[in-house]
């Protein structure tokens, strides 16, 4: 897992931990180690950091408990902020559901020198992918970026950001769901058969939803399936779907940076020699510049999709499955010729 993309969020998150450090002193130290299994039979207490996580975790406890999610529907989990009532929730619940690779950034490392067995990594076994030549992150090589090496001396700065955007392919998600469900039957063994069965469910209709959007996208030629994205967080939705992602405003698998003049000009030229339809942004996100990219190019841009949370439960895209089928409905119609 690459350290580099947590840089921004270590400075963002000191605060709500100095205010956690403070209130773990106030009630000693012991407290941390209560967090254990169900204690009162009602249920396990767990906590989701997304609202994605929370739902596609939902799916497998079924009706025995409810899961709440930590980072609010609208907001982008690469800039979560974790405040001192996050920080409570997180230690008084059974279990803290997590993507891992690096979307939570230093909540991360804090979570697992907290308590590891109370923490469930949901992209746990799976790897991340590597930039493609021409997409952004791509590292050729040999080339590395002296600037960032000598920033962080400490860390591998030739190794690539970890890609956690596991969830936007279902096929992935599988996976999320079996280490979801095997947290659950070891915390609460007595209903074990309960989460296999809502896992075994949930399994089927992400099989379902795979299977939907490759029908889907067969509507689109070859050369219309050309990605480009606010930042880059559809890799490996394009791997499974057949599409390239030619580029990103926030030429980045995170949030937490900002395009030099030189990457927004290499874009324009790329979504011209490419002739790539449209710009995708994801709700959350300041579409802002991608507007104003869209309008110099003369190409359409759509600013609301939903990748890092869900809408709220009146919107377009309040679970995960509808979440993916209304994404995929207004990729599909954007690139349509
Ligand atoms: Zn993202």
């Amino acid at each position: 897992m690459s350290r580099a993309g947590r840089r921004t969020i270590v400075m963002l998150t000191g605060l709500a931990l100095a205010g956690l450090a403070s209130w773990l002193l106030g009630c000693g130290g012991s407290s941390v180690g209560s967090v254990g299994g169900p204690s009162d039979g009602e249920g396990l207490k767990v906590v989701a950091t997304t609202s994605v996580l929370a739902d596609i975790a939902q799916q497998v406890a079924g009706d025995r408990f409810r899961i709440e999610a930590l980072i609010p529907p609208g907001t982008d989990p690469h800039s979560f902020e974790p405040t001192p009532g996050d920080l409570r929730r997180i230690v008084g619940a059974d279990l803290v559901i997590v993507n891992g690779a690096g979307l939570e950034g230093d909540l991360e490392d804090y979570l697992n020198d907290v308590d590891e067995s109370s923490i469930v990594v949901a992209s746990e076994g799976l790897t991340s992918r590597t930039p493609a030549p021409g997409e952004p992150g791509h590292v050729a090589d040999g080339e590395e970026h002296a600037e960032e090496a000598e920033e962080d001396a400490d860390e591998q700065a030739h190794e690539g950001e970890a890609d956690p955007h596991f969830w936007l392919d279902p096929v992935l998600v599988r996976t999320y769901v079996q280490n979801i469900a095997a947290a659950f039957e070891r915390a609460d063994p007595t209903h074990a058969a309960e989460y296999a069965a809502g896992a075994e469910a949930f399994d089927r209709e992400l099989t379902e939803l795979d299977a939907w959007t490759s029908e889907q996208v067969a509507a689109l030629p070859a050369e219309r399936r050309k990605l480009v994205m606010n930042h880059a967080s559809h890799g490996y939705w394009a791997d499974r779907y057949g599409f390239d992602v030619v580029g990103a405003v926030i030429p980045s698998v995170s949030t937490g940076s900002a395009p030099t003049a030189r990457d927004l000009a290499e874009l324009l030229e790329t979504i011209e020699r490419e002739g790539v339809p449209a710009i995708f942004v994801q709700t959350g996100e300041n579409p802002r510049l991608a507007s104003q990219i869209a309008a110099d190019t003369g190409i359409a841009v759509v600013d609301d999709l939903y990748t890092g949370s869900l809408s709220e439960t009146d919107g377009v895209a309040p679970s995960y499955l509808e979440m993916m089928r209304y994404n995929t409905e207004r990729i599909v119609e954007a690139l349509k010729p």
